[in-house]
């Protein structure tokens, strides 16, 4: 090691920084509860909802502000209640033992330790974290991983069920500007068939299945999947209950599509015992913490040959563009949280023709709206 690499100290960064601000040097961390209103009804085999409860985070530090978010569907058991008693937990017992923002890796084992659910409230922090870090260093997350953001894929835009044709026919619509299309499915053979063929009567682009654990025989799944197939299906998302993972394995092994976890796979710790029993897995940030534990799962999904896919709960711009940044690792993108709220709160990842498109800007590339949050 040079003398100089043992004499660096975080604040070298700070004094590289383009913009030097000054403020305190203590951690703060400020909330605001939002409700995000979706321009659809929302229906997934199993609920139906138009609105999603989400709570804004921001982390102050020297004059620099990051901004987080938590997005709360009901079947995650997390509320802007429970994320407030968390919140007053990381003020008490983690922040005031960091005197900087960039020891991200014992911040977030350390917001981890404080409970072990509450997923959503622990992204928050680790997304407000890395803006706040990537706003100091004055650079994008995906160009300090060293991504190329040539290799962000497609977003698909998903078309959720509905009874009426009619409105199936507008969220066709409504998709138009996509090149790949998210079709949630698991609902009875009729309907689920009714959906595709609708979508079929008048587009060909290629579409993507979310079965929501809504299949509940593996040969009635595996025969759906061969019929998906040539009507032009390029992927399974999680066709059986997490819970009937020998089937969903039998299914996977059978499969002409590719087969993904997303219920089944929440957290890190959750992928080995997915080898074998899926082609690959979904990454949420909301589910998995944020990250750096993202990037952590990226690493042993890739170590393992199984494929990647990055997904989203309805989010505003904040968590998309968190989840952005990791997108030129996968091979598809759920991304359109944002697209599917008709009030986001933030500026945020660029979609160009459906693509994700990553811009050279500072953290997390965020540009909060006027009048829409005070925080
Ligand atoms: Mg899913």
């Amino acid at each position: 090691m040079t003398a100089a690499a043992a004499l660096w100290k975080p604040s070298d960064l700070f004094a590289a920084s383009p913009v030097k601000k000054s403020g305190s040097k203590k951690l703060q961390l400020d909330w605001e509860d939002f409700q995000g209103i979706m321009k659809f009804t929302f229906t997934i085999s199993g609920s139906s909802r138009t609105t999603t409860p989400i709570v804004i985070t921001r982390l102050s530090w020297d004059g620099y502000v990051g901004y987080g978010e938590a997005a709360m569907p009901p079947y995650l058991g997390e509320t802007q209640a429970s994320c407030h008693e968390f919140y007053k937990k990381v003020i008490d017992n983690v922040l005031p033992k960091f005197d900087n923002p960039f020891q991200i890796e014992d911040i977030m084992k350390a917001v981890d330790k404080i409970t072990t659910n509450n997923t959503a409230a622990k992204a928050s922090i680790d997304i407000a974290l890395h803006d706040l870090c990537g706003n100091i260093i004055g650079q994008p997350w995906w160009k300090m991983w060293g991504f190329n953001p040539k290799d962000a894929p497609y977003t698909c835009y998903t078309i959720g069920y509905d009874a009426s044709d009619e409105m199936v026919n507008t969220k066709i619509t409504e998709a138009s500007w996509n090149k790949l299309i998210k079709v949630k499915l698991g609902m009875t053979e009729a309907e689920d068939k009714r959906m595709i063929n609708l979508i079929r009567a008048r587009d060909t682009r290629p579409i993507v299945i979310d079965a929501n654990q809504g299949w509940t025989d593996k040969y009635y799944a595996l025969d759906m999947i061969h019929w998906l197939k040539e009507k032009g299906v390029e992927m399974i998302e999680q066709p059986m209950s997490k819970y009937c993972l020998d089937e969903i394995a039998w299914i996977t092994e059978r499969s002409p599509l590719p087969v993904m976890a997303d219920e089944s796979c929440q957290r890190i710790t959750d992928i080995p015992k997915l080898k074998g029993a899926f082609h690959g897995i979904n990454i949420k940030l909301m589910k998995c913490t944020g990250l750096y534990e993202a990037r952590q799962m990226i690493t042993m999904a890739e170590q393992l040959h199984m494929k990647l896919m990055v997904g989203c709960m309805t989010e505003t711009s904040v968590a998309i563009s968190a989840a952005a940044q990791i997108s030129p690792k996968v091979e598809w993108a759920d991304l359109d949280g944002n697209y599917l709220l008709g009030n986001d709160c933030f500026d945020g990842m660029k979609l160009v023709d459906g693509r994700i498109t990553l811009e050279d800007k500072p953290g997390l590339g965020l540009t909060k709206k006027k009048g829409i949050i005070s925080l």
